[in-house]
């Protein structure tokens, strides 16, 4: 369903050497793809290349929540159908334990406790689903569904399992550049230039494909393609905050917890139970948008700091609304993390104008994780069967905000070499 390929400077079945940039849950179900298609050829290699560690931001941060049917209908909707059915076979394939499906309910923030146990009695359906550990003032609940299209899965295992099951290699540096050569009218990705974490080299990864899928940093391909794509982004850096489980080893219901806007500490809580016991806590509020030229200078990519007074609003938020946790709730960990948002809130998902082998998967804004195996499996058909069967991907072309002039195309040319006419 993509638009035609350019012509593939190799032949389809000679070896090649794939790498991914990035080790998040985006970077890691394209590279699990590749590597598990038949139609990787015989011999060729995919590595991950990550800056700092595996699911070191968002995708080791995130909630994990998804849903079959939350889309609105946009070109983004199959997505969500496709990856949710695909992560109902492959968590059990990759040995994935944090998988589940669970019911959710909507809850307005409300003064006393007593509204709760009205909510309860009046419709049994919800009183099936209401968490033990909201037992204490709420207002108005209704059920948001009762887990048949929605689940949750803890992303770093999904991230961890992937790499292990498909013996993918991983490099630690951080992508600094490509190498291309002109060749006919395009150029083709020769290599990908990156720091060694360890040692402060620089270093070439010889490669004769790269997948951008870097998060929020992707942006920084503006310049590793000399100015052959734009890549505008915001980075929404949010706080995030996780419970211990209970201390006496008490059960923690499953059930999924969207709250309305509270005006007493500006949340939006949604409450995350996962099946270790921990409940993790976003909406916390006071986002910050870090914009496109932070990002290509690295904000936040060693270090991502929570906001303490966030921390404190969700802790009293949360609170109000749990007496268990309000008498005996202990905090394992405060974090945070960015989601990757263009201006459309489209991914970027496409090949790159006027290069042989280059790609690009990023920009999955507030359902990364939910999207993540569709996406993998969308970028794994498009690399080596050179069109995409799976998703219509013209909607998340990557070219979309790019000056037709500066498409790496037409005339385009780079050190007085002209490098492509046909784009
Ligand atoms: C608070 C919060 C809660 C969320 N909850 C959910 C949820 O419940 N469900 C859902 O579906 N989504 C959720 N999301 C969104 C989801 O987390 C992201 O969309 C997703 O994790 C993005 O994954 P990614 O792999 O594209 O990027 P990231 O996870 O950001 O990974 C990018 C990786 O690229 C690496 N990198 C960056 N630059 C370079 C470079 N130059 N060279 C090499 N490596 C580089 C980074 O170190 C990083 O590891 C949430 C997001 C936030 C902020």
């Amino acid at each position: 369903m993509s638009s035609a390929s350019p012509p593939t400077p190799t032949s389809p079945r000679s070896p090649r050497n794939i790498v991914v940039i990035g080790g998040g849950i985006q970077a890691t179900s394209v590279a699990f793809h590749i590597s598990q298609s038949k139609h990787l050829p015989d011999g060729s290699s995919v590595t991950i290349l990550e800056a700092q560690k595996l699911a070191n931001a968002a995708s080791g941060k995130g909630g994990g929540f998804m849903a079959r049917s939350w889309g609105d209908g946009s070109p983004t909707q199959t997505l969500h159908e496709l990856a949710f059915d695909m992560y109902e076979e492959l968590c059990p394939m990759l040995g994935v334990q944090s998988y589940r499906k669970l019911p959710v309910l909507s809850v307005s923030p409300g003064p006393t406790a007593k509204s709760r146990q009205d909510n309860k009695s009046k419709n049994p359906s919800i009183s099936d689903i209401v968490p033990n550990w909201l037992d204490g003032s709420v207002g108005r609940l209704a059920p948001m569904g009762f887990g048949d299209d929605t689940a949750q899965v803890t992303p770093r295992e999904v991230v961890e399992r992937m790499i292990e099951f498909a013996a993918i290699d991983v490099v630690l540096g951080k992508c600094v550049g490509v190498d291309a050569e002109v060749k006919g009218e395009a150029k083709a990705v020769t290599g990908v230039k990156y720091v060694d974490k360890e040692t402060g080299e620089e270093r070439v990864l010889p490669a004769s494909d790269v997948v951008v899928s870097a998060g929020p940093w992707s942006c920084n391909a503006e310049h590793w393609f000399d100015g052959a794509v734009s890549l505008p982004m915001d980075g929404v850096k949010s706080t995030s905050i996780v419970w211990r489980p209970p201390r006496d080893g008490s059960p923690v219901d499953a059930t999924a917890l969207f709250c309305g806007e509270d005006p007493r500490y500006n949340t939006h809580l949604e409450c995350y139970p996962r099946p270790d016991g921990t409940i993790y806590l976003c909406g916390i509020g006071g986002s910050d948008y870090i914009s496109t030229q932070q990002l290509q200078n690295d904000a936040f990519l060693t270090d991502c700091p929570p906001k303490e007074d966030r921390v404190e609003a969700a802790t009293a938020s949360f609170q109000m609304m749990s007496h268990a946790y309000q008498t005996d709730g202990e905090l394992l960990q405060s974090q945070a993390c960015m989601r990757p948002c263009p201006p459309d809130a489209k991914p970027y998902m496409g090949r790159i104008d006027g290069y042989h082998g280059a790609f690009i998967n990023a920009g999955h804004n507030c359902w990364g994780i939910a999207w993540a195996p569709a996406c993998g499996k969308a970028m794994a058909e498009l690399v080596l069967e050179g069109s995409c069967k799976s998703v219509n991907l013209n909607p998340f072309n990557p070219s979309r905000f790019t000056a037709p002039g500066s498409r790496g195309g037409r005339g385009r040319k780079k050190k007085g070499v002209s490098v492509g006419e046909q784009w």
